[in-house]
């Protein structure tokens, strides 16, 4: 089967590594300013700058049987034109939810998933309203265009607040209320053409500035309290989307709630332990759901963990946790940018935190 990917990063790569491995033949979309080297020697790149015909981008593509994403900020009308030739999984109505953070928090909100509270804003005084309505601090995010903590100001005292508004030029946002969390947790499932679930166990994660630093699976402290709900809202958010492919939902722990922050429609970087940790990874349930082949087992094999390498350099000889596995992409590597990833497993669990503690230690000793 032939299956074109949205994007060009190390999100498509991984999938199409696995879907070579399924039989599977790719080629991608790629947009201006892309970078383009993890997917290099996977198959072809089609540029799409907002012109192209959706036949021409069709053709060139290799007439796919089914588009997916790799990435949030897809042109939603040029898929809905793609979709009259052939599959778009996920489908672009979820698209148009999950890129743009007021319809998914209203989405959310709508099926009875609770988030933190939050409020639109579009000038100075729409600012000052959520403030005042929401209570200081709060979280302060661009509708459009934001992940890894881009386009988000933290605003705690009244003088923040000020500072934020001087420089403000009444683009769209969405305030939230700050969430003072105990964890940071995140489900991922698949679901399938037939609409089967399969779930991944709950990871624990941690971020540095906005962006994923490492995932540890299973959450052991939360993943006994909070699976059966995260799964509830995962299920419910999946089949009232009429969703095919992988959804990832990261969510705030604050004593017994548990609070959706943001989904992605796609493959994620907290899922990335599944390479290690089952014996069907994120990366090929994503690719067999669209193929509407049925999905892999997503058991944890046993605790698991990864390590985010963001703008680092690691060798494969630097790594001395028995069993490691470094992914890298192949990406020029630029400070803060996801280069690449290692997984690694210990049976016991506290073993496997001390591993994960030094490793970052080590990794990151310069900063
Ligand atoms: P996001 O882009 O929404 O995933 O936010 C990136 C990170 O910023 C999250 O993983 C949290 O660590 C932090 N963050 C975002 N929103 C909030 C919030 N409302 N309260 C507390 N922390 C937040």
């Amino acid at each position: 089967m032939h299956i074109g990917i949205y994007g060009t990063g190390q999100l498509a790569r991984m999938m199409a590594h696995d879907g070579k491995k399924l039989g599977a033949t790719f080629s991608f979309i790629a947009e201006p300013n892309d970078d383009v080297s993890a997917i290099k020697g996977l198959g072809e790149q089609v540029m799409f700058s907002g012109n192209e015909s959706a036949d021409d981008i069709y053709k060139a593509l290799g007439e796919p049987e089914v588009i997916t994403v790799e990435k949030e900020a897809v042109d939603v009308p040029l898929l809905r034109e793609l979709q009259k030739r052939c599959r778009v999984s996920p489908n672009p109505d979820v698209l148009e939810i999950t890129q743009h953070r007021l319809r998914e928090k209203n989405f959310l909100n709508k099926i009875g998933i609770p988030t933190a509270g939050y409020a639109e804003a579009n000038s100075a005084a729409d600012v000052k309203k959520a403030i005042e309505n929401l209570g200081i601090p709060v979280a302060v995010k661009s509708i459009e265009q934001g992940y890894d903590g881009k386009n988000q100001w933290h605003l705690k005292t009244e003088q923040d607040v000020e500072k934020f508004l001087e420089t403000y030029n009444n683009s769209p946002l969405i305030i939230e209320q700050w969430v003072p969390f105990e964890a940071e947790v995140s489900l991922i499932a698949a679901r399938s053409l037939a609409g089967d679930i399969a779930f991944y166990a709950m990871a624990h994660n941690e971020h540095r500035g906005g962006i994923l630093i490492s995932s540890i699976v299973p959450a052991k402290n939360y993943q006994e309290k909070f699976t059966k709900r995260a799964q509830e809202y995962l299920s419910k958010i999946l089949t009232e989307s009429n969703y095919v492919g992988v959804l990832s939902m990261e969510c705030f722990v604050k004593g017994d709630e548990l609070l959706v922050n943001e989904l992605a429609p796609r493959v994620h970087n907290s899922g990335h332990w599944s390479q290690a940790g089952t014996t069907c990874s994120q990366f090929e349930n994503a690719i067999r759901a669209v193929m509407g082949i049925e999905l892999g087992n997503t058991e944890l094999k046993g605790p698991t963990a990864m390590l985010n390498l963001l703008g680092k350099e690691v060798a494969k000889s630097d790594i001395t946790i028995p069993g490691a596995q470094l992914h890298w992409y192949d990406k020029q590597c630029k400070p803060k940018r996801k280069v690449g990833h290692i997984n690694f497993q210990h049976d016991d669990y506290a073993e496997l935190e001390k591993h994960l503690a030094a490793l970052e230690k080590q990794v990151y000793q310069d900063d």
